[in-house]
């Protein structure tokens, strides 16, 4: 609705009053009638049992299956190749009949994959491809609505209500580069919400962040979960706690969460982080409740989790909603570790339970011999008085640990090494590099690994 040029040029004071008309006219058009009316929905069925989910889950993908047959011309070639017909679905067994879409189906098939003679709003993004393959996902308004009320019903798992006071550290360009004093914040009125950029902060900073937030005391927080971690370890290290009276959580998304992470944000600020999953696309959510549980909501979508022989489960997942460009059974190439079947969570709520998000697809060190090795963010957390570290693949047999150490703080780089090699092996040079800060993705998030080659 405004340049990124005009925001960027303006005062701080005129900033602020940009950002709270965006939050007006998105909060408009995001969280209107029809957004109150889905959480409103949503409140209620996280409280289904199996059985009403399950009959919940069938009507949507009868619709959403039919609907793609009838309106969407990849669909209808991939189903008839495949000989399916949407009356064979008949309960969700039968989804197996359906065929899988791949990242590359998706990205080949371009506008095949939209409805035909949809009309109205379009909204249009596209994912960061970090798989060389950057998708354009094109969703409905209704879609969008929807999303906000899962989004909504995540904070409240956390101990928000709808409108708190909330902080909010994710990719988002809130201040230019080129400031380098604080204020790293804007507020936006609208939506009760104070913007921290998330590239601004670093050790220096971490203290002006802590303050601001103290401050503010918001009652929740939606983070990626690197800014999060660094003013926990930066506080911890300071000897310093937080002191806000009104923190309940954070919501984190996009990177990976460590056994670790939580116990260091619950250390520094005296709250859980609950974490959760989801894609661009769409397709899937994975969420915390209040007893750190990841639950898949099936009342969003179909996930499937489909074994991989390792005790993992590849996600694979199809969206109830955006009928504009439907997503069935896509293979989103992330995998997770489900907890027992029979596990029934605390919380009362029926949606199944997964152990662990292992790793999104591209958080792994791929070996010369072809295997993928993940978690390498618990090797990274082991390590002693490392604010941020990344594991760096130059080639095939070549890693760099990119570390920022604590400042004043010795830090050792033949244990690091060491501490890699024994998770990865022989077979690939290691070596530990010294940054002043970690690189990120294009939207600002901070990846485990990043592939080079
Ligand atoms: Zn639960």
């Amino acid at each position: 609705m405004y340049s990124y040029r005009i925001y960027r040029d303006s005062p701080v004071w005129l900033q602020n009053t940009l950002l709270s008309a965006r939050g007006f006219v998105r909060g408009a058009l995001r969280e209107g009638a029809v957004f109150r009316r889905e959480l409103d929905e949503v409140l209620r069925s996280q409280w289904l049992d199996r059985s009403a989910l399950e009959a919940l889950q069938l009507a949507r993908m009868q619709k959403v299956v039919r609907f793609a047959a009838n309106n969407v011309p990849y669909y209808r070639e991939a189903f008839a190749k495949a000989g399916f017909v949407p009356d064979q679905l008949a309960s969700l067994e039968d989804v197996k009949l359906i065929p899988f879409l791949t990242k590359r189906d998706a990205f080949s098939a371009g506008d095949q994959m939209l409805a035909q003679n949809f009309k109205g709003p379009r909204f249009e993004n596209s994912t960061s491809g970090t798989t060389g393959m950057s998708m354009r996902v094109v969703r409905d308004l209704h879609s969008i609505n929807r999303e906000s009320a899962f989004n909504w019903r995540q904070s409240i798992w956390a101990g928000a209500k709808h409108g708190d006071r909330r902080v909010w550290i994710r990719g988002d360009q809130i201040v230019p580069s080129k400031v380098t004093n604080p204020p790293f914040w804007r507020f936006s009125r609208a939506d009760n919400t104070l913007m921290m950029s998330a590239y601004h902060l670093s050790e220096q900073s971490a203290e002006s962040y802590i303050r601001a937030l103290e401050e503010f005391d918001p009652v929740f927080g939606m983070a990626y979960p690197s800014p999060v971690l660094l003013l926990a370890r930066y506080m911890i290290s300071a000897g310093r706690k937080y002191r806000g009276k009104s923190l309940r959580g954070f919501v984190t998304s996009s990177e990976t969460v460590t056994g670790e992470h939580r116990k260091l944000v619950e250390e520094a600020f005296g709250c859980q982080i609950f974490d959760q999953y989801c894609s661009a696309e769409r397709v899937t959510f994975i969420g915390t409740c209040e007893h750190g549980n990841y639950h898949v909501n099936s009342d969003y979508g179909y996930t499937e989790l489909i074994p991989q022989g390792d005790g993992t489960c590849e996600v694979v997942g199809t969206s109830f909603d955006n009928f504009l460009m439907p997503w069935i059974r896509y293979r989103l190439g992330d995998s997770v570790v489900p907890a027992d079947p029979n596990y029934v969570c605390p919380c009362g709520r029926s949606f199944p339970v997964v152990e662990s998000i292992v790793g999104r697809v591209e958080d792994y060190v791929l070996m010369p011999d072809g295997r993928h090795v993940f978690m390498m963010s618990n090797m990274l957390d082991a390590i002693p008085n490392l604010l941020e570290g990344q594991v760096r693949q130059e080639s095939p047999d070549e890693v760099t640990i990119l570390v920022v150490p604590v400042p004043g703080k010795p830090f050792d780089d033949e244990d690091t090494v060491a501490r890699a090699r024994e998770q990865l092996g022989d077979g690939l040079r290691i070596s530990v590099k010294h940054v002043e800060s970690v690189p990120r993705t294009s939207n600002g998030k901070l990846r485990v690994v990043v592939r080079a080659f």
